[in-house]
């Protein structure tokens, strides 16, 4: 999606992707390496005047290489910054951030210690290469502690106290060569076993977005960010706990290429080339739905007025992310019978995860 938007800005583009059948290579010529591979990254930041990343689990040491060649966006510091939940966590107090209460886990005396304190039910994650729901688990009881224990034990851990959230939300913004920001509207994401499945824009309140504002802004300065980042928020009693951030492109902001002035996509190119950053505003309201593991049929969906829809050409597998659409429309109630009318196309759980989306309860 970085090379789609990028292309008629006249960039070109050089993907490295440990995946044979990787769907960048649409966009450009593909080096089939592990993120890991030193002398495959330096080969890539060779052929390159600028280099970025859309996956956080891109290795440091990786990106570090990498900067000695080409200039690299966002730095490695915030790619090392969001790898591991504990640093990431203590990095967001620092700046002054709310977060779940959070207990660092290295034995089962921590756990046991850190379920004192916070209580169940908690949250237990490894703490680093957790995307997606995985590597976590909900402790409920003592018998999910077990299971817990045995399943995630061997991985240094952090557990958290369990949020029981109004809404899930994100923010995301970008930030250009010379220290100028920009922001898109709060997004409010429901997920799906820890996937997300649905996005929507808006609706949040001035006060919300300026708080989320400001810890973005504080978490960029700290980080000497460039490019586009994304602060994951749980909204409860009617404020913001920062769950994580990540230095990239989000999934939360796919709706942009549809609905926003500028994307995601673009404003991150505009911010690592040097060139202004495009408005943020959204242009008209919006709703994603994510396609997980399968598509609805193509030409049912699209028969939706006011569908884009965006298939990523992935082989589907159980919890992969297959392809997006956007729906927007003129005028909420538009929108509402719209996301009803594909909720109904799509099936399985979306109907439900769509009434959750849309009650009022921000
Ligand atoms: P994460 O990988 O940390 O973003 O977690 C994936 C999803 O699990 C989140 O989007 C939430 O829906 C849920 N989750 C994670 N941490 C917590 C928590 N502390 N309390 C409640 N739900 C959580």
């Amino acid at each position: 999606m970085l090379g789609l938007a990028g292309i008629p800005l006249g960039f070109r583009f050089v993907f490295l992707d440990p995946a044979e059948d990787a769907c960048a290579a649409a966009a450009g010529p593909l080096l089939q390496a592990g993120f890991d591979d030193l002398e495959a990254v330096r080969e890539l930041a060779r052929q390159a005047d600028v280099a970025t990343f859309d996956f956080e689990n891109v290795p440091e040491s990786s990106a570090r290489a990498m900067a000695e060649i080409a200039p690299f966006y966002p730095p490695p510091q915030a790619l090392g910054a969001g790898q591991d939940r504990l640093a990431e966590k203590d990095l967001l107090v620092d700046l002054g951030a709310a977060v779940p209460d959070y207990h660092a886990v290295a034995s089962r005396t921590d756990l046991l210690d850190g379920l004192d304190r916070v209580g169940y039910p908690a949250v237990l994650k490894t703490r680093r290469f957790g995307y997606d729901g995985k590597g976590q688990a909900v402790l409920r009881d003592a018998e999910d502690l077990e299971r817990a224990w045995q399943r995630l034990g061997d991985a240094p851990l952090v557990l958290e106290a369990f949020v029981p959230f109004e809404a899930e939300c994100s923010l995301i913004g970008v930030r250009g060569a010379g220290g100028a920001t920009r922001f898109w509207p709060l997004t409010r994401n429901v997920h799906a076993d820890g996937i997300l499945a649905l996005s929507r824009p808006g609706g949040f309140g001035l006060d919300l977005q300026a708080a989320a504002e400001e810890t973005m802004r504080a978490l960029m300065d700290r980080l000497d960010y460039r490019g586009v980042l994304t602060i994951e928020f749980f909204l409860v009693g009617g404020r913001l706990l920062v769950n994580e951030f990540a230095p990239r492109v989000h999934n939360s902001g796919h709706w942009t290429i549809d609905g926003s002035a500028c994307s995601q996509f673009e404003n991150h190119l505009r911010a690592i080339a040097g060139l202004p950053l495009g408005e943020t505003d959204m242009q008209a309201p919006s709703l994603m739905f994510n396609w997980i593991g399968s598509m609805p049929p193509q030409s049912d969906a699209m028969a939706v007025g006011g569908v884009h829809w965006h298939d990523y050409g992935k082989v589907p597998r159980p919890g992969r992310k297959i392809g997006h659409a956007t729906l927007t429309a003129d005028s909420p109630d538009l929108l509402r019978e719209r996301a009803n009318r594909l909720a109904a196309i799509a099936g399985g759980r979306f109907p439900d995860l769509l009434s959750t989306l849309l009650a009022k309860t921000l």
